[in-house]
């Protein structure tokens, strides 16, 4: 529920006539111990219905490592997690979500179809299945676009996204205190990213940028302040939306105030009003991701962002009052050098001089090559390499003053590496990996029997000049000027 996928899907299908969704979730351990136990099944919150009794599974995943826990619901739920146990006395699993649309190889043998892109166009093709027959259902979504489905679509299936982002809202469906924004009234502003980073999926599955008029956004805010006054402000780059002073003046100006809060931001926009906005809200801190320690990296990687623009923001930034700074960088990119490494901490060291009265929350993570980006093909350390690169860079920012640091995982971004980069051998290894509930050493002889050694350096797998997600097309169409 922290996720606005799963509300916008909550509320989309909801609002199908002759259609009703519920939802489930992966549950907790002691939860999962508790079904086995009692021998029950994964249920809905809703109306405690097995997953096994529904017509249809629509699964979306953010992240691929969650991947690893997706069989084990299915399991969980009675459903054999792979296509060919199932019959269609099962229910129909249908995949979906920003990894489902990069890659989606290492499950497709699991799902009956998968849905490639933005689901707001394609809407009408699932209230038609309500119409049809179950044993029908797959061969009419291998016509209809944006659809693969396993067998029956001849690839490369087109990403599809929605062109008219102004008449509709995508915001939190269900406000609760049990989520990493707790009752927040999440929003989205815009869809999409302007920037061209060449390591960011993002960047890339969600063009063109789209921006909601601000008229679209204030109605829902005003109304969702008679529930709460936590705001939350969606988008790639709340910096890059085109009336952002306006719309942080007409925030400032209604009654009560929202107390808002952003997804993310540039350091290098006019931010001045926004700053101004999320002081008011209560906030202190400000994250900014210049991802590199020299600009000649940031420049490879296509970040147009240069250390001058980077200590402005942070100047204006803390004039404001928001002096809990938080910045990523990325460890293991292509080109990186020793010196790249240590420009992390010489810069660091130098906002520590400059700005003494700030704190410094630094995350390093390892470098993921995802597919459809500039870097798709990029080869990375192995994972005891890319631990040591990790080690050497927090150990040196530990050492400086107000600096906290917080590391990703290396053996975790090599599993991530491999499934954002699989092939369809990758399937058993989740399976088992999943309903087992292996450890990593375990996992690391599972991938490895299906073909992807996590102790080497990580290279695409590629068939006939193929890379596996070459079965999607993204379209790279112009950004649309609609909802300015
Ligand atoms: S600015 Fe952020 S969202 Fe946009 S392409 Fe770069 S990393 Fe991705």
């Amino acid at each position: 529920m922290s996720s606005l996928a799963v509300h916008t899907l909550y509320s989309l299908l909801n609002g199908l006539d002759e259609l009703s969704c519920q939802r489930a979730f992966l549950p907790s351990t002691e939860e999962t111990e508790r079904l086995n136990r009692h021998r029950q099944r994964l249920s809905s919150l809703e109306t405690d219905t097995p997953l096994d009794d529904f017509d249809l599974l629509a699964v979306t995943t953010s992240f691929e490592l969650d991947w690893l826990n997706l069989p084990l619901c299915l399991d969980l739920g009675g459903i054999p997690p792979r296509r060919s146990e199932r019959t269609d006395a099962h229910p129909f699993l249908l995949g979906g979500g920003p990894c489902f649309t990069a890659n989606p190889l290492p499950v497709l043998n699991l799902f009956d179809a998968i849905y490639i892109g933005e689901v707001e166009p394609r809407l009408p093709d699932l209230q038609a299945l309500t119409q049809l027959p179950r044993d029908q259902w797959a061969e009419y979504l291998s016509t209809r676009p944006g659809f693969f489905v396993p067998g029956m679509t001849r690839s490369p299936v087109q990403r599809q996204y929605a062109t008219m982002l102004d008449k509709i809202i995508t915001a939190t469906a269900i406000l609760t205190p049990h989520t990493e924004f707790a009752n927040s009234y999440l929003i989205e502003m815009s869809r999409g990213c302007r920037q061209g980073c060449s390591f960011c999926l993002a960047g890339q599955i969600y063009r063109p940028m789209r921006n909601r008029p601000m008229e679209a956004l204030l109605g829902p805010i005003q109304s969702a302040l008679a529930h709460t006054r936590r705001i939350g402000l969606v988008s790639a780059s709340v910096s890059d939306y085109p009336r952002l002073d306006q719309l942080c003046h007409a925030l400032m100006q209604m009654d009560p105030m929202p107390l808002v809060s952003v997804s993310s931001m540039r350091a290098d926009g006019d931010n001045r009003a926004l700053f101004e906005l999320l002081a008011a809200s209560g906030q202190q801190s400000v994250t900014f991701a210049p991802e590199t320690g020299t600009e000649t990296l940031r420049q490879s990687v296509c970040k147009r962002l240069s250390d001058e623009a980077l200590f402005q923001g942070i100047t204006d930034a803390s004039d404001a009052g928001l002096t809990s700074v938080k910045l990523y960088f990325l460890v293991g990119l292509p080109g990186e050098t020793e010196h790249d490494r240590a420009a992390i901490v010489s810069l660091v060291e130098h906002l520590t001089r400059d700005f003494p009265g700030c704190s410094f929350t630094i995350s390093i993570n390892p470098f993921v090559p995802k597919p459809h980006t500039a870097l798709q093909a990029a080869e990375v350390p192995d994972y005891r390499t890319m631990r040591q690169l990790l080690a050497t860079v927090s150990t040196a920012l530990r050492r400086l003053p107000r600096v906290q640091v917080r590391a990703g995982s290396a053996r975790w971004a090599a599993v991530q590496t491999a499934i954002s980069r699989g092939d369809e051998h990758l399937a058993s290894a989740l399976v088992a990996a999943s309903t087992k509930q292996v450890d990593f050493s375990q996992l690391r002889r599972l991938f490895a029997e299906a073909g992807s050694n996590l102790d080497q350096i990580g290279i695409p797998p590629i068939r006939d000049g193929q890379y596996p997600w070459d079965i999607i097309a993204m379209p790279t169409a112009p950004a649309s000027k609609a909802g300015l």
